[in-house]
């Protein structure tokens, strides 16, 4: 899968992906992702690709032609048109679905807005998705960006290895995952639940499943309302 990142920051994406498990699997082949500078489609001496928001207020706005001339140039080399994800505090909460779906696509283009965001006739014109991190406000794109390089990544098969596997993870059956332990059998007084020892299987999945379902009622009641009227249980 590739990943192209339309962004005025470059090396903060190619720098934060090129470690761990999106960094190898970068090295292998199975990933690519690359930074496209919108600022080298400008198409001015001065290389200013924002201005002041018409109507007045605060900052500044990325206008809409130097991010549709990169996108352009993108798809014209690529010989296709992707899908193209607004990185926006205003779009939908990005989810384990939403990656899912991204990770079936075999080029995905990000775009990373910056100051007041970007002039909306570019967004009309290029975006197919709008997707938010959650209900706060960053600097820049580029951060949400890379959760969504990261977690649609190790979506792609041969990304993970085995021992690596999403399959069990939070999200997966929506229910958080249970808890985790390696060894010390003791650590600071405090024991391994006896089960994980036993080398039980059954039981051991049947601890997993009910610590699982204990703390997404805990924490997410609304993962946890999901679940039981999926599965016809009464609250
Ligand atoms: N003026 C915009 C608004 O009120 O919706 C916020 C602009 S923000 C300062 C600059 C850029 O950061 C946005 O264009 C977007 O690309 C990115 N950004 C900020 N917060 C984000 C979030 N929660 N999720 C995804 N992208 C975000």
């Amino acid at each position: 899968m590739n990943f192209h990142v339309l962004t005025l920051f470059p090396d903060m994406i190619l720098q934060g992906v090129n470690t761990s498990i999106t960094g190898r699997a970068i090295k292998n082949g199975v990933v690519s992702v690359s930074a496209v500078n919108i600022r080298d489609y400008a198409g001015n001496k001065h290389m200013k690709v924002d201005d002041y928001p018409y109507g007045g207020g605060a900052g500044l706005v990325m206008q809409a032609a130097p991010v549709c001339a990169a996108y352009d140039a993108l798809a014209e080399s690529l010989g296709k048109r992707p899908r193209v994800v607004y990185m926006t505090p205003q779009g939908y909460t990005f989810n384990q679905k939403m990656a899912q779906d991204f990770a079936k696509e075999e080029e995905l283009v990000i775009l990373c807005g910056h100051y007041e965001g970007i002039d909306e006739r570019a967004l009309e014109r290029i975006v197919t998705d709008y997707v938010s991190i959650g209900d706060y406000v960053l600097t820049g794109g580029e951060l949400p960006a890379m959760v969504v390089i990261d977690a649609v990544s190790r979506l792609v098969p041969g990304v993970l290895h085995n021992s690596e596997s999403a399959e069990t993870e939070s999200f997966e059956n929506g229910l958080l995952e249970y808890p985790q332990y390696t060894r010390p059998e003791v650590f600071e007084g405090k024991r391994v639940p006896e089960v994980l020892l036993s080398g039980h299987h059954a039981n051991v999945e049947k601890w997993r499943l009910e610590k699982s379902i204990e703390r997404t009622k805990k924490y997410r009641p609304d993962l946890y309302q999901a679940y039981c009227e999926r599965n016809g249980i009464g609250i």
